[in-house]
């Protein structure tokens, strides 16, 4: 399956895009480089992109102030583009204006996802939101900056090209973009690798609380708001300590959680083991891929992961 978002697009006066909450390169990526092709090429339609505030190391992504924070409204678009969003209720307040849309179109990549939008554009096995909508672009028309918006994105879900979502489609999709003349080195160290003195600091506190479960196949850790105060670091900024506990020699799974507010905790969990994550956060109200999923639990951080441990072990082959 194919898509042209030249011909979706063109004879609309109005669009809207969404991403998930709590947004990652991913999302950020595929929504402004869809925000951004339609701006530079079709300047006549009124189109509004909706994000929670993103992390400051994607705010060099062009046009990245325009974002707007996602609202309840009874606005109704011609169209509303929902990315990287396996569900509707990914899209926080904008869901509204999704759900309120004449047309509604989705691109996504999550298995979790159940096709909820009139035109979908979903495919579970695909590396990232940023290679469909790549795929869904006039080639011609990828300027550089929209291609460092898809480059972004695409390292971003494939952990640069390490997770095996990477396909030889990836690699052909990240090799055009390169040749579109984007700084790839800088884009991988500064939004990738890079991490605070804080985001260090917070992740070795969470590394040294990590255990072991199911005779070390699986790895948890869990972090909490007070350690977040006294790290001076928000949510958003734990988004690279699962993939440290994931590179745990032995390991298979890995569970990371961070408290959202006080007994409710966000649980992100990793694979390298042949099991499939997003089943076990779907039974949870969450969603993802078969090796990367997340959800939210409870109560005792310590006890959420014995529960989660309970459930995944079981699993493993
Ligand atoms: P995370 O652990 O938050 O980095 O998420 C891993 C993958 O699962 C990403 O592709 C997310 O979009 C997806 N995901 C995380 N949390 C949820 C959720 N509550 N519902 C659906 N998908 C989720
Ligand atoms: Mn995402
Ligand atoms: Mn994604």
């Amino acid at each position: 399956m194919q898509i042209r978002l030249d011909d979706i697009v063109k004879d609309k006066k109005t669009i809207g895009i969404g991403g998930h909450i709590r947004p990652d390169g991913d999302c950020v990526g595929s929504v402004l480089s869809v925000y951004n092709y339609i701006k530079t090429y079709y300047p006549e339609i009124s189109v509004d992109a909706y994000l929670e505030t993103i992390p400051n190391k994607f705010k060099f992504l062009m046009n990245s102030a325009d974002l707007k924070e996602p609202v309840e409204s009874d606005k109704v678009y011609d169209l509303f583009i929902c990315l990287d969003c396996s569900d509707i209720k990914r899209l926080g307040p904008s869901g509204k204006m999704f759900e309120n849309a004449k047309k509604r179109l989705c691109i996504d990549h999550h298995l979790s996802n159940e096709s909820f939008a009139d035109i979908n554009y979903i495919i579970p096995d695909e590396s990232s939101t940023c290679e469909l909508v790549f795929n869904s672009m006039d080639e011609d028309k990828i300027t550089t900056d929209i291609a460092t918006s898809l480059y972004l994105g695409i390292i971003h879900d494939t952990g640069v090209f390490r997770y095996d979502c990477t396909h030889f489609s990836t690699m052909v999709a990240a090799g055009k973009l390169m040749g579109k003349g984007i700084n790839f080195p800088k884009l991988i160290d500064e939004t990738f690798y890079q991490k605070t003195f804080n985001q260090n600091k917070v992740t070795g506190c969470a590394l040294e609380k990590a255990k072991l479960y199911a005779d070390g196949r699986i790895i948890a850790s869990y972090i909490t708001m007070e350690e977040m105060a006294k790290y001076d670091v928000l949510p958003r900024h734990l988004d690279g300590i699962v993939s440290e506990l994931r590179d745990t020699k032995d390991a298979e799974v890995a569970i990371f959680l961070y408290e959202l507010e006080k007994g409710s905790f966000k649980v992100s969990s990793r694979a390298t083991a042949d099991i499939n994550l997003a089943e076990v956060a779907s039974r949870h109200g969450g969603g993802g891929h078969a090796k990367a999923a997340g959800f939210e639990v409870f109560g005792e951080p310590e006890a959420a992961i014995q529960g989660i441990v309970d459930e995944i072990t079981p699993l493993l082959i």
